[in-house]
């Protein structure tokens, strides 16, 4: 099929990637001059399954920036949410974990497949600072171990064992570990997906916003090119099927097809900062990610670097984060590993996504023929962006999904 794909964020580029590994002729629209500058610059792009699965009252508590979608953003809904012990909710919950698990291993086979170097590290550890918190901890690791999620509950010394360079004298009952947990530099990921899309055959059109869609057995996309002499109302290009992974701003594209997702934006910011000067400087910083749950924050390594990265609050995107916003991200960094990271130097990066009550994408189709959706992942688009365009491409082909993809038909939005 002729497919075109709007956005060329994580998600976009994830979902050209499967389509034309699927032998589709995709078309790929980005109004940006280059790809992921939207949601996908530089977010933390933590993978920890379990946490997105854990009993609601502790696993959401303590994964604040990975699973705080509801939490902070709509008290109200969370408020019910958390009381709803109903199968709904449970089985929203399992599916978040499906979802990061079939996208963490969609992730490794591609990185294996496709030889790519990417930023980043492996294994979490979730630190419990109180005694008075290890019960829950015991009791969360305990519940996802039935579950089938590979973690282990370490003492303080074990997790010292696993990051060396931790404070010797920060207060630590001990951690949860989960050793296969993977943490990324989502835009280098995302450039390196989209060389291997073209690689199959996918093209780019950078600069081009699009400004309409017209559904049907053919649908058509209405791009502005928007770095040159286009002119509006330029010539429609006609597909078999589109795809719209244009996350928030694919409210503009779809409002006028009679289709409004009930989605609420979320935003929250990060800091990215070099390594000291010296032979040292590399024992200093932490090798993997590091979850602080009493601050909602994580903290990971990314080659030569550090990123750290807070939780998401309501509202809509800023463009530069404050000074107080960014001064608990150094504050967490100082105490968990202090003098290590150059302060000075570092990266400050506010981003916002589209997040739905009940924390899952929208993914399937539209219900308006030939558009399809692929949108709304909140806080855990890096963990999803793979299994999300893997499920989309199968349900495309006619095929039986992975993922069972009843809890994400958009159609539960309406
Ligand atoms: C601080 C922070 C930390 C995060 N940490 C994590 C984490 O640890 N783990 C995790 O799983 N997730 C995390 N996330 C979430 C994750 O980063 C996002 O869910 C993911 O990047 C969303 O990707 P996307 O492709 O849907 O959106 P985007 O990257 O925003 O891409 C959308 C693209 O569509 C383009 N576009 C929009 N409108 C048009 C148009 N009309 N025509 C053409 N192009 C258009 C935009 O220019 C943009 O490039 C975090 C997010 C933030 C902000």
């Amino acid at each position: 099929m002729q497919i075109a794909v709007i956005g060329a964020g994580l998600v976009g580029v994830s979902t050209a990637l499967e389509l034309s590994r699927d032998g589709h002729e995709v078309s790929v629209f980005e109004r940006g001059a280059s790809i992921a500058t939207g949601g996908s610059f530089a977010p933390h792009g933590a993978i920890v399954p379990g946490l997105l699965q854990g009993p609601p009252a502790w696993g959401l508590r303590l994964c604040g920036p990975l699973a705080s979608t509801l939490p902070v953003h709509w008290p109200g809904q969370w408020r019910r949410w958390r009381a709803d012990h109903s199968e709904r909710a449970a089985s929203a919950r399992m599916m978040a974990g499906d979802l990061a698990r079939l996208g963490l291993r969609q992730l490794t086979a591609t990185t294996e497949a496709e030889q790519l170097e990417i930023e980043g590290s492996r294994g979490a550890l979730m630190m419990v600072r109180r005694q008075a918190d290890w019960a829950r901890a015991q009791a969360l690791a305990e519940s996802l171990s039935t579950i089938g999620e590979r973690v282990e509950l370490l003492s303080a010394d074990g997790a010292r064992l696993i990051e060396p360079a931790l404070n010797g004298e920060a207060a630590l009952a001990g951690a949860l570990h989960w050793p296969l947990a993977l943490s990324t530099n989502c835009r280098q990921l995302a450039q390196s997906l989209k060389s291997a899309s073209q690689r199959l055959g996918a093209r780019y059109f950078l600069l081009n916003a699009v400004q309409a869609l017209r559904p049907g057995t053919r649908p058509a996309v209405f791009a502005l090119p928007t770095g040159g002499d286009g002119l509006p109302g330029a010539a429609p290009q006609e597909f078999d099927a589109v795809v719209v992974c244009a996350a928030a701003d694919s409210a503009a594209l779809l409002r006028p097809l009679g289709i409004r997702l009930p989605w609420q934006a979320i935003h929250s910011c990060s800091v990215t900062a070099p390594l000291r000067d010296g032979d040292e400087a590399d024992q200093q910083l932490p090798r993997g990610i590091l979850l602080d749950p009493d601050r909602h924050l994580v903290i990971s390594r990314l080659g030569q670097r550090v990123r750290v990265a807070g939780r998401a609050r309501p509202g809509p995107p800023r463009q530069v984060p404050s000074s107080s916003d960014v001064a608990p991200l150094y504050a967490a960094l100082d105490d968990w590993f202090p003098g290590a990271a150059r302060q000075a130097r570092a990266q400050a990066w506010a981003g916002a996504q589209p997040a739905f009550a009940d924390a899952l994408p929208a993914l399937g189709p539209s219900g308006v023929p030939g558009i399809w959706l692929n949108l709304g992942h909140g806080a855990h688009g890096a963990a999803w962006a793979g299994a999300t365009a893997r499920l989309l491409a199968e349900r495309l082909a006619g095929k039986t999904p992975s993922l069972d993809m009843t809890s994400l038909d958009p159609q539960r939005l309406r």
